[in-house]
């Protein structure tokens, strides 16, 4: 199987995502939620495999990075699937691949980054423990950037064992995470059959057909049309819903379908079924359906008193009692279910009264840079505990401090609150754009840099670590900001600060 893409240059810059919803991921920046290491089987139905998300080349072991480079290189050298007809030079392949967001799969169960560079540097041998990979990137710049590509690598050991249907799937879990709504291979030859089948099981729509497009080398007489693949993201609304767990439920415990799921369900329920397994419940209960160690409640009703139960404990606010709920539990929208308990809370009815001013001043923050209002920024809306729930936390967290902390807050205020970062993934302080490059060497060192040290690091040619060429520290922007035209996008947290110091005159003038 193979790359579907390729429109962009290998050896241009990096483009990330400027468009669609907030936050915009600064590069380099830590992974949103839900874009976790995942566990797959693979189709013998007993080898476990990991696909591990890295959101910068500086994260992948060198020894990995060489090896699918390699791989890369081999598929480009066949002369069938990807468009190139030269070899890209590994310092070329870094940004190339991961510059954006890539993932590997790797065989077994791998916990974590850190795990894969142990591995790394233990010796182990890439040719028979990485399985694949694949990249998600924007497909066009700017306004269009919420339209995402994605390449597919599958390594010469894994042919045949259901690996490119494995990353396909995981490929449609991880990038309506990113941001991205709509999805577009604009390249997939016709005669690349094992890609095509794929994307056609996968739900994608083939939007287009060029024709002659290839000139391959397996068909050297002919032109070969490609077929451009369009696929929405994340619209699999009712598959998100409660009844979705009813469904899996049901699958796991009885090993087939339920009455009435058709192909496209049946092969969500065979894809869920990996994450979630089935525990047995209290005597004369149903069996618990658990979702990466925490039990997911289906029923409305007991959501309801677990988000009860667990708010009498302290009455925290809504932010702390979705916290302290999402540590045991998952359902899909914990925080409205939280909201509703507090609100019907009697004795946090006088606070409430408190944070009536507060909420009023939550709802008067301004709309995106664009001008049209973004739902995610409206607390009531939000999907629990989505990223840009993270910004929202930490904005309210923020509000809470002065305006003057505010100001003064160093790069740490972005990280998120570890308590909703499954996988925690590390800031490479050199490489996060916006973050105080006069202060570079104060910060504590990525253990992930640390670990390749010994080795030489990877050219990045389009990544400038002498901060001479990076915007300007984020504290003085603030100030500027609504008198500076700017050529690019503010990234997340630019975008939180100036919303943070909007909210600040609210305030001020409120009070
Ligand atoms: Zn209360």
């Amino acid at each position: 199987m193979s790359p579907n893409a390729m429109l962009d240059d290998p050896t241009g810059p990096v483009y990330i995502r400027t468009s669609g919803g907030m936050p915009y991921p600064p590069a380099s920046a830590p992974l949103p939620l839900g874009i976790a290491p995942r566990q797959v089987i693979l189709r013998d139905r007993v080898t476990i495999a990991t696909i591990v998300p890295f959101s910068s080349p500086a994260q992948v072991p060198l020894t990995l990075l060489a090896y699918l480079s390699d791989q890369l290189n081999r598929e480009i050298e066949k002369g069938d699937t990807y468009p190139m007809i030269d070899a890209l030079p590994l310092e070329d392949f870094g940004p190339y691949w991961f510059g954006v967001f890539g993932a590997v799969m790797i065989l077994g169960d791998v916990r974590d980054v850190g795990q894969v560079h142990h591995m790394s540097s233990t010796g182990h041998d890439w040719e028979k423990e990485c399985l694949g990979s694949f990249y998600i990137k924007p497909n066009y710049p700017g306004r269009s950037s919420h339209v995402c590509n994605g390449g597919f690598l599958v390594t010469d050991g894994a042919r045949n064992r259901g690996v490119g249907r494995l990353m396909g799937e995981t490929y449609l879990d991880y990038a309506p995470r990113l941001g991205y709504t709509y999805s577009v291979f604009n390249l997939v030859y016709e005669t690349n059959v094992v890609s095509c089948r794929i994307w056609d099981a996968l739900g994608f729509k083939r939007i287009g057909r060029v024709k002659g497009c290839g000139n391959l080398k397996s068909y050297p007489n002919e032109l070969v049309d490609a077929i451009i693949y369009g696929r929405e993201l994340g619209q699999d609304e009712d598959f998100v819903s409660e009844e979705r767990f009813d469904k899996i439920r049901f699958y796991l415990k009885n090993g087939k379908y339920p009455n009435g799921a058709d192909r496209a369900e049946k092969s969500r329920l065979r894809s869920a079924a990996t994450h979630y397994k089935l525990l047995p419940g209290d005597p004369g209960k149903q069996d618990r359906l658990m979702l990466k160690g925490k039990e997911v409640i289906s029923d409305a009703q007991q959501q309801y008193e677990i988000a009860r139960e667990i708010h009498h404990k302290s009455h925290g606010g809504i932010n702390k009692t979705t916290a302290a709920i999402a540590e045991l539990y998952h359902w899909v929208r914990i925080k409205e279910t939280v909201s509703q308990v507090i609100r019907n809370c009697p004795e946090c009815s006088e606070m409430n009264k408190g944070q009536a001013a507060a909420r009023a001043l939550r709802n008067h923050l301004p709309t995106t840079p664009g001008g049209s209002t973004n739902p995610h920024f409206q607390p009531e809306n939000e999907r629990s505990l989505s990223p840009s729930d993270q910004i929202q936390m930490e904005a309210a967290q923020q509000q809470q401090q002065s305006a003057e902390q505010v100001e003064n807050s160093n790069h740490q205020s972005y990280s998120i609150p570890h308590q909703y970062n499954h996988f925690d993934m590390p800031l490479d302080p050199a490489l996060m754009d916006g973050s105080n490059h006069a202060s570079l060497a104060d910060l504590p060192p990525s253990p992930f840099l640390a670990a390749g040290q010994g080795l030489p690091m990877p050219q990045l040619p389009n990544l400038d670590m002498s901060g001479q060429n990076l915007p300007a520290p984020v504290a003085m922007m603030t100030s500027e900001m609504e008198g500076v035209e700017h050529e690019r996008a503010p990234t997340a947290r630019e975008e939180l600060r100036r919303r943070l110091t909007r909210a600040a005159g609210y305030a001020k003038r409120m009070g």
